[in-house]
């Protein structure tokens, strides 16, 4: 089912993993099933570290990612290829013990959560937006045996989908109840749960830009590269690279899409050392005796002593 590059590449990321898995496997006679169990037998047959066990899980076809002895809450029902093989190849290599490449404090954040929280979330291969918000829910389910995840394909569990009246991907349900339409980021996850995700920003910034699309996030990289404190603020770290789905016009890469172009941006202006402040906008801007103050739509205030506008089309 895996063609022969896919598996020698997705061979190399298995190297990387630290602990054996055990795949919890529940399949049927049907046709989505045997699919399942050949694909899952393919990514098994790439590494010694991952075993395949049958057994019964609540939707059927349908697998759960653990170590070899201890549990995890990453299930996936449907087979995970499309724009979703990144999130599989994530969750192998985060539930195998890599520690997932998020904020110190956002760890914190989510190690903190108490009571139990399963998350359902309903995705179709072909959205774009989904394998992050796919990504978001399963980090936090190897962070915190607390909650757990099950990413569902709604082609596949149509009825299921319709009985929940889904009408868009991705969509969300926490212990049933439904959470979230569209594309969610883990900050704004953790706000809905009532956790506080502000970064510390009492004292002034040098450069502060508005807008963390492509123009704001080359502004933040070149002030942070000159040594001068910048942050970033943006109610979407991408701006409007995130409503595109391929781009072919970037010199450095044949071919990219919004959503991976968004990552890259916000990882170089983190690598830079950007302060990045996103899921908010600037309300307002006064200007006292040396200083701008921005007051953002979170209530929180900012100071810098330089603004930089890159709001796009906004
Ligand atoms: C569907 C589509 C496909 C495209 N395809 C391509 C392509 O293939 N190749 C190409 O070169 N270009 C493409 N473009 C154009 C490209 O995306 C834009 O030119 C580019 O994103 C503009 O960058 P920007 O940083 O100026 O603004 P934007 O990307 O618009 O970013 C604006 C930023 O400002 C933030 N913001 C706005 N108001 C506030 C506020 N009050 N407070 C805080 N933050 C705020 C937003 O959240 C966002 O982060 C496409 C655009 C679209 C819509």
């Amino acid at each position: 089912m895996l063609d022969s590059t896919i598996k020698s590449q997705l061979a190399e990321y298995l190297k990387l993993l630290d602990n054996d898995l055990e795949i919890i496997v529940s399949v049927g006679d049907d046709e989505k099933s045997k699919e399942m169990q050949e694909f899952l037998n393919d990514v098994a047959s790439l590494t010694p570290k991952i075993t395949l066990k049958a057994g019964v899980l609540s939707r059927t076809p349908s697998f759960k990612i653990n170590q070899k002895n201890k549990e995890f809450g990453v299930e996936f029902a449907g087979i995970p290829t499309g724009h979703e093989f990144n999130s599989l190849v994530l969750a192998l290599l985060q539930v195998g013990g890599r520690t997932p490449k998020l904020e110190p404090e956002i760890i914190k954040q989510i190690q903190s959560i108490e009571g139990k929280l399963h998350f359902t979330s309903y995705i179709s291969l072909t959205c774009q937006n989904c394998p992050d918000v796919v990504q978001a829910l399963n980090m936090m389910s190897v962070l915190n045996p607390n909650i757990s995840h099950t990413m569902v394909d709604g082609a596949v569990f149509t009825e299921e989908a319709e009985e929940k009246d889904v009408f868009a991907v991705p969509t969300v349900f926490l212990n049933d109840e439904f959470f979230s339409s569209g594309r969610i980021s883990i900050e704004e996850i953790l706000e809905k749960l009532g956790k506080d995700t502000t970064v510390d920003v009492t004292e002034p910034f040098d450069v502060l830009i508005i807008g963390g699309g492509p123009a704001g996030a080359s502004a933040a990289i070149y002030s942070a590269r000159k040594g001068v404190k910048t942050g970033v603020v943006a109610e979407r770290i991408g701006g409007q690279v995130l409503d595109t789905q391929g781009i072919e016009n970037l010199i450095s890469v044949g071919k990219t899409d919004g959503s991976s172009l968004a990552n890259t941006l916000e990882n170089n202006m983190k690598y830079n050392g950007v302060t990045i402040i996103k899921g908010t906008k600037v309300d307002k801007v006064t200007k006292t005796d040396d200083l701008f103050e921005l007051t953002l739509t979170n209530n929180t205030i900012v100071k810098t002593k330089t603004i930089i506008v890159a709001t796009g089309a906004d």
